[in-house]
């Protein structure tokens, strides 16, 4: 293996890169980023930096120490597995093996208003930019970004509104009675619950009834779709991103794929899952670098690391620190302690009574012992 290249330059790209030279490796490697800055940390933009209490959220990358071609601002336009090459818009990259870290793209609604999302550390200086005193910010969806975002809003002496789709806050995730519990944060938001939003137009939001709300920034954040688009027709396995296995090994050989882009399998819960969160991302990006490693110097797959943790993220919003860790099925139910109502917390519970889940608001020491019970659960499932 004497040249890799890596696709996206976020968070899992600086993580392989890293991993790659800590472990050994001292060939050609190539990073390839659609935007023109090194990579950053995105958690921190619709917090610290939509706030104003920072400018920036690097991670460590340096392109000297890590022996690193860094190529700024060059977007991957297509892969040929055959002929092992990337095209991109400023050339051909040649490969030997290759890891797809390209990310997620956020879901943007009909109409021809300008709305906002928070991607980018771009997007992010541009909505912080609009956050004034007074302004009409109309938030689309009472999601994790939708919450960080009505905060800083808030914060900002913003009057917000925020339209969701379903009953709750947070309920496309939590379902509709957890969601629940988070209704009383948003009391100095109007939050509108069960609303529709039909497009966003010029000057507000047209709702699915007929009724316009008028805004002066309106901010989308409905979800986002992994930036697949620029692998159609490479044959690469696609569904809600690529498919790739336990050890993040694509349906090319030497081709992986990680982080918010990547569809995984998880011999833990014998199902395929997309995980949109920051542990993630470095935590796969870490171990496709030792794969790929491993599967250059002939490892047999039996002793290949395997990926498949328990799936974990946080969001700071209205003040709070939620945790959650886990994941929970249909089936599954919800045992909400309200016991301390300032730090409520939900538990999961399989037919069987395991602990597959579990929510916590500011109670961080509860996280690793849940998280344990979660994988003893997990694996007495599988
Ligand atoms: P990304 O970080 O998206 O990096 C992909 C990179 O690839 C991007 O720089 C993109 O520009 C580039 N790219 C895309 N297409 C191409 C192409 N064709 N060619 C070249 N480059 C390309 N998670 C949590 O657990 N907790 C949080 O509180 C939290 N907060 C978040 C707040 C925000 C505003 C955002 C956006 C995300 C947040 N996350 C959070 C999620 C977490 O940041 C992501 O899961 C993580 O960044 C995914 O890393 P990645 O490397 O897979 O993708």
């Amino acid at each position: 293996m004497t040249r890799f290249v890596v696709a996206g330059a976020g968070l899992a790209a600086a993580r392989a890169c890293a991993t790659l030279r800590r472990k050994g490796f001292d060939g050609e490697l190539v990073v390839l980023g659609a935007e023109h800055h090194a990579p950053y940390d995105r958690p921190p933009l619709s917090k610290a930096v939509l706030r104003g209490d920072r400018d920036d959220a690097p991670l460590p990358f340096d392109v000297d120490t890590l022996g690193v071609r860094f190529r700024a601002g060059v977007t991957a336009t297509g892969l040929n597995v055959t002929e092992r090459v990337v095209r991109t818009d400023d050339g051909d990259e040649p490969f030997d093996g290759l890891l797809l870290a390209t990310g997620a793209e956020p879901v943007r609604l009909p109409g021809s208003g300008e709305q906002l999302t928070v991607r980018t550390l771009d997007d992010a200086y541009t909505l912080r930019s609009r956050l004034r005193p007074g302004a009409r910010v109309v938030v689309i969806g009472a999601s994790w970004i939708g919450a960080e975002v009505a905060t800083a809003a808030l914060a900002a002496g913003c009057r917000v509104t925020c339209l969701e789709a379903g009953p709750a806050p947070l309920s496309a995730a939590l379902g509709g009675e957890v969601g629940a519990l988070f209704t009383p944060w948003w009391s100095d938001v109007d939050l509108r619950l069960d609303t529709k939003v039909a497009s966003v137009d010029p000057g507000g939001v047209q709702l699915a009834d007929g009724a316009v709300v008028t805004a002066d920034v309106v901010v989308t954040g409905v979800g986002v779709r992994p930036a697949t688009g620029w692998l159609a027709g490479s044959g690469l396995e696609i569904g809600n991103g690529v498919h790739v296995d336990e050890y993040l090994r694509t349906s090319a050989p030497g081709v992986f794929a990680v982080g918010d882009l990547a569809a995984r399998w998880s011999p833990r819960l014998g199902a395929r899952l997309r995980v949109e969160h920051w542990d993630e991302a470095g935590a796969a990006a870490t171990v496709a670098a030792q794969v790929l490693l491993a599967c250059a110097a002939g490892t047999p797959e039996a002793d290949l690391p395997v990926h498949d943790p328990v799936p974990y993220f946080w969001s700071d919003q209205f003040g709070r620190k939620i945790q959650h860790v886990g994941r929970h099925g249909p089936a599954d139910r919800a045992e909400v302690d309200t016991s301390d109502t300032a730090r409520p917390a939900v538990r999961w519970y399989s037919p069987d009574g395991g602990l597959t889940a579990w929510l916590g608001v500011d109670r961080v020491k509860e996280l690793v012992p849940a998280r344990k019970q979660i994988a003893d659960t997990l694996v007495a499932l599988s």
